[in-house]
């Protein structure tokens, strides 16, 4: 039987909100295998009204919760195994939070790189890329996919891969949302028993220059390393940086460069495994992360593109800029094998703010003609202006040919609808 949970049972509170936003659905439903996805699935069209799909509820487009509808919350379907330990081929559920992937997988020395937050759930990020903090030595988390199993729009249960319908294959690992309900990934995990891991604070008064500088030093980094930047307004930055490997000496000599960019005022380094780098865990949802966000890729951090960025930091009160590092083996990916397009770019920068949308809107128009495409998973709002940066156009086409075929009735057009 369905677990459906509603407005007055015990553990709505629990349920009804998620990471940036509050909501007050009349039903979240929590299945606990794809058969029960897709039962939910018949049954919130039958009810009609708002859909929500939910994985780990850490959606920055706050989509997964809503006022009066379903959500699907696919929680319970969260187990980390392995199928094939010759060949280092995990399967994980949608509800899992990379956290505890990663502490699942560390006994058998393997990694799939997902992002910097521990407490994201795989569902939401292994359907639209994954930028994580192994990228450049390994890639993104999609593109350690080799298998997805899915619930479409008709309640089949499909499997997909590289031989069996591969057009949904190729959609899930970019616009996964747009084509279904992911209800297991399969990855060829990577072998990652240690990382190197620095922790860097810095004093910075002029973020121009430093991310001028910030970038060429990541652009001529070894590809073992990868490196995140946060740049606060009130002149602070804080640094994470991984070296995929156990080699000290490599990783010194590749750490070494980044301290030399602006006054330090902390640094730790320190050899773990790679769940240790990941911070946040499962906790409970009410909102507390709101905020508004806008991002962009860039191929270099260059003047032009360090000076926007630099006004923008310097005029939104509060605003946070991130800065990631892509390239390396996520650029050896070709741009038209996944729905993922953006394999030239070396960084994706992000701006987040408490100020109203309409001010961080304005400073944004400034930095967008600076900026080479767009991370739907690093979006507070959607527009077709949006929709075209995330995907260009072959993309974009491929992407609505295959909906058309897959979700003629629209039914999954809540986050980034194609259609
Ligand atoms: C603190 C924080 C740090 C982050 N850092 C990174 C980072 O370093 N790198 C990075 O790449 N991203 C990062 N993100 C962005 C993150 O990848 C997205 O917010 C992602 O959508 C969260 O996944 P979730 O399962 O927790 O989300 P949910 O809120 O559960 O889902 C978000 C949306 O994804 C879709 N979705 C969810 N599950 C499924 C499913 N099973 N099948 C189909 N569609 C589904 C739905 O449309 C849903 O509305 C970060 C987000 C936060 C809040």
């Amino acid at each position: 039987m369905l677990d459906i949970i509603r407005p007055g049972d015990r553990p709505y509170e629990e349920v009804r909100h998620v990471y940036t936003a509050t909501g007050s659905p009349a039903a979240v439903i929590r299945p606990r295998t794809s058969a029960e996805v897709a039962e939910a699935l018949r049954l919130a069209r039958d009810t009609g009204g708002p859909l929500a799909i939910r994985s780990g509820g850490h959606g920055i487009s706050s989509r997964a919760t809503n006022d009066g509808g379903t959500v699907i919350d696919l929680a319970e379907m969260r187990s980390v195994e392995r199928i094939d330990p010759g060949d280092d081929l995990v399967r994980i559920g949608p509800g899992a939070r990379w956290a505890e992937v990663a502490r699942s997988l560390r006994p058998w020395g393997l990694a799939v790189s997902s992002g910097d937050s521990g407490g994201v759930g795989v569902g939401g990020l292994g359907t639209t890329a994954g930028i994580g903090l192994l990228g450049r030595a390994h890639g993104l988390t999609i593109d350690h996919m080799v298998a997805a199993e899915i619930v479409t729009a008709d309640g089949q249960v499909r499997t997909v891969d590289a031989e069996h319908d591969p057009d949904l294959f190729w959609a899930v690992r970019g616009a996964g949302a747009n084509v279904g309900i992911v209800t297991a990934m399969d990855f060829r995990a990577a072998r990652v028993p240690r990382v190197a891991h620095a922790t860097l604070q810095f004093q910075v008064d002029r973020p121009a220059p430093f991310l001028e500088a910030w970038g060429a030093t990541v652009e001529n980094a070894p590809r073992e390393l990868t490196a995140f930047a946060y740049l606060g307004s009130g002149g602070h930055a804080m640094a994470l940086i991984v070296y995929a490997g156990d080699d000290t000496e490599a990783a010194e000599r590749a750490f070494a460069p980044f301290a030399d960019l602006a006054p330090l005022l902390g640094q730790r380094a320190v050899l773990v495994p790679y769940d240790a780098v990941l911070v946040g865990a499962r906790g409970p949802h009410y909102g507390q992360q709101t905020g508004h966000v806008r991002n962009g890729f860039a191929v270099h951090l260059d003047r032009p593109l360090s000076e926007r960025l630099g006004t923008l930091l310097g005029s939104l009160p509060g605003a946070m800029l991130q800065v990631r590092a892509v390239g390396g083996a996520v650029n050896d990916v070709p741009a038209d094998a996944t729905a993922f397009a953006h394999r030239h770019q070396n960084f994706n920068v992000a701006a987040m703010t408490h100020a109203p949308t309409s001010l961080l809107d304005k400073a944004w128009e400034d930095v967008r003609p600076a900026l080479d495409g767009l991370y739907l998973s690093f979006e507070s709002a959607f527009s077709p202006q949006r929709l075209a940066d995330a995907f260009p156009p072959p993309t974009l086409h491929r992407l609505r040919e295959i909906k058309r075929k897959v979700d003629p009735d629209n039914v999954f057009h809540q986050n980034f609808p194609v259609a």
